[in-house]
């Protein structure tokens, strides 16, 4: 049995960590937060006094944080007291660069390390069916599959040091700009006498198909799963995607890559955040876009 430390036991962390513990592994978990610390002891988590205690003894050491800065600030704090041949993987969303600085970090201590982000949500989480969008070696990526394999049902090796985090982001500015567009359309089509039934019906077998609809479908009735069946309850909150977004258009900015629309589906979740909605389902943006429809 490896020993895993796991650090940051969120929204996220917490029902990862506790997968492990059922899957009979033994982790050291920590959280600077007191209560998300009692929440993991309560399924099984040996909760220890720091993140260097997590790490001392650790085989593998996960972190799930919320930003490129605390994971580069806990990897500097914890990679001194690594064993020689532990392997760090880190499951947080966050910018490409950053993700390349931890894996040199690591690579200057002779340590193994994967960027291994996840899609999937809290439901994913609690149920281990998570997707792993991983970076780095081969080596390292055969070492950490059978862990993140305890967490969720498809670990997709993407190639070198940052490839996971590419993957995440390009695949998220999909997901924002095709809700928005979803949206639109069930507005334009609300404001043209189409109802919602008959417009889901036609495209979810025309060529506008796409996930936004036929699994997260905005508006309440098609998708009975789907976030607007339940007020908008996240889900995967719009701060989460307005964070992605801007991941995703500061990448393109770097590269010099074309990302016009990425950029705008930003604006319009910035500007729904800033109306006090961070914490809705990012699919509540259709109410966003009613409501400039309304002031046309
Ligand atoms: P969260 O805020 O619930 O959890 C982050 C945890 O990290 C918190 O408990 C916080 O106290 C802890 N933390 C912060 N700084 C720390 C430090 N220095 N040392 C130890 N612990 C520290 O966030 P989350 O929803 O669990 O998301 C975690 C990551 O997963 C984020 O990068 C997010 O973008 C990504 N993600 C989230 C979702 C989702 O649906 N929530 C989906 C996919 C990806």
């Amino acid at each position: 049995m490896s020993i895993i430390g796991f650090i940051g036991l969120g929204n996220m962390g917490a029902p990862m960590a506790a997968n492990l513990v059922k899957a009979g592994q033994r982790v050291l978990g920590f959280d600077v937060l007191p209560g998300s610390r009692w929440a993991s002891a309560e399924h099984g988590v040996q909760v220890v006094a720091s993140a260097r205690r997590s790490v001392e003894d650790a085989d593998i050491v996960i972190t799930m944080l919320p930003g490129g800065e605390q994971v580069l600030s806990v990897w500097k704090d914890v990679l001194p007291a690594a064993k020689s041949g532990a392997l760090l993987i880190d499951c947080s969303t966050i910018d490409v660069a950053s993700a390349r600085a931890a894996h040199a970090l690591a690579a200057e201590r002779g340590i193994d390390s994967l960027d291994a982000p996840v899609s999937g949500g809290v439901g994913g989480a609690n149920a281990a069916t998570l997707t792993f969008m991983v970076g780095g070696t081969e080596q390292a990526f055969a070492r950490g599959k059978p862990v993140l394999e305890r967490m969720g049902k498809r670990i997709i090796h993407c190639g070198e040091a940052g490839n996971g985090q590419t993957a995440k982001i390009c695949n998220n500015l999909i997901l924002g700009a095709s809700m928005i567009a979803v949206s639109e359309a069930f507005v334009l089509a609300e404001k043209l006498g189409l109802s919602h039934q008959a417009m889901f019906d036609v495209v979810s077998s025309s060529s506008g198909q796409c996930w936004s609809l036929t699994s997260y479908c905005p508006v309440p009735g098609p998708v009975p799963a789907s976030p607007a069946n339940n007020g908008y309850k996240a889900g995967f909150t719009a701060a989460l995607m307005l964070k992605d977004l801007n991941l995703a258009r500061q990448a393109a900015q770097s590269v010099g890559a074309q990302a016009a629309l990425g950029a705008h589906a930003a604006e319009i979740y910035e500007q729904f955040a800033q109306q006090g909605h961070s914490a809705s389902d990012f699919s509540a943006i259709i109410n966003l876009v009613r409501q400039e429809s309304e002031r046309r």
